[in-house]
């Protein structure tokens, strides 16, 4: 129920242009947020996604944003990812952008997502750069998937999100193999009903298991996106982390013990940072998934 409530909060449109003119709410909030975001500029970004590189990580940088309106608005959505390759590219960083189709171009028209993917893969591709395309909300599952695997044909470097909770998943995953962008295996952040999801648990668990077990037969580049240290502990038994193609894959800010660990052992390691001024969205979904965070939220706030 807390969870349910922070997601409705988080896209509430009265409460968050209040916090966005709100000279009190606005600074305290950016606070709590900053253990999940790097900042509200891609300078904060690179900065951190440097500092991380020097350490051994691989990182996968995403400007945060989701369901934009106006075609103006996602023309520059797309040119700040563009601005952002090409940063990265000047530094040679040959990292991972992520980017929501729904960012860019998906509310108004997949079309015009699709358009501004091919601009940005292209742009990646110079650079040597991998472009992982997000999983939203499953009424958006069909288009995105479509989009994925027409831009992949013309671009391998761009990759796909599965989310492991939807039903669907196991038979998308049967013919997602015969493309070559990397698969990003996530348990799933939206909310879905029971019909079409399943809800964390082992049978959740399992099914997480099977289609990593898939993708590493068949030898699939594969990123698993997780902090649950049964399932890591479960494949790393399984020896899947072994192979060159599979990497793990965490939140900045979430469980960094854990993939320090990883990388200590030799495991391909990468760490999902986000920066924007849309940060508030994303500090509710990271509050939502894991509700002992309001607690962390609340302490960072007040300490000085
Ligand atoms: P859970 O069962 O939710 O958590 C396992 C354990 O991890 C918890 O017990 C806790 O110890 C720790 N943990 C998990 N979340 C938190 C948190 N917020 N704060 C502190 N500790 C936590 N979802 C999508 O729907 N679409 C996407 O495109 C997408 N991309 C992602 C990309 C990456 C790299 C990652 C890591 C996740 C992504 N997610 C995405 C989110 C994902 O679906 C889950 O909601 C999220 O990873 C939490 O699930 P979990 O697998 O860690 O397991």
């Amino acid at each position: 129920q807390v969870s349910q409530a922070l997601k409705s909060i988080a896209r509430n449109q009265h409460i968050k242009s209040y916090i966005q003119q709100s000279n009190e709410l606005y600074p305290l909030l950016l606070k709590a947020a900053k253990r999940f975001v790097t900042g509200e500029n891609k300078q904060d970004g690179i900065e951190i996604a440097k500092e991380l590189i020097s350490k051994g990580y691989f990182i996968s940088l995403e400007y945060i944003g989701e369901n934009t309106a106006e075609l103006e608005d996602c023309i520059k959505v797309k040119e700040e990812f563009l601005n952002l390759i090409e940063k990265m590219g000047s530094m040679s960083m040959k990292q991972t952008v992520s980017l929501d189709l729904s960012h860019i171009g998906l509310s108004l028209n997949p079309d015009i997502a699709y358009k501004h993917l091919l601009e940005i893969a292209e742009k990646a591709n110079q650079y040597g750069i991998t472009l992982m395309i997000s999983m939203e909300e499953s009424s958006k599952t069909d288009d995105i998937l479509d989009i994925y695997k027409k831009a992949t044909k013309q671009y391998p470097n761009v990759g796909i999100t599965l989310q492991a909770h939807l039903y669907r998943s196991s038979d998308d995953i049967k013919e997602l193999i015969y493309y070559p962008g990397r698969i990003r295996v996530v348990k799933g952040a939206y909310e879905e009903s029971a019909e079409i999801s399943i809800a964390r648990s082992e049978e959740l668990t399992e099914r997480y298991l099977s289609l990593v077990d898939t993708l590493v037969a068949a030898n699939h580049p594969v990123s698993i996106a997780t902090h649950d240290e049964v399932i890591i502990q479960e494949l790393l038994h399984r020896k899947h982390a072994q192979q060159p193609n599979v990497e793990f894959e965490m939140l900045y800010g979430i469980r960094s013990d854990l993939i320090w660990d990883l990388k200590e052992k030799g495991y391909q390691t990468k760490v999902y940072l986000t920066y924007g001024k849309e940060w508030y969205l994303y500090l509710c979904h990271r509050l939502a998934e894991y509700p002992p965070n309001i607690y962390t939220a609340i302490s960072d706030i007040v300490q000085p």
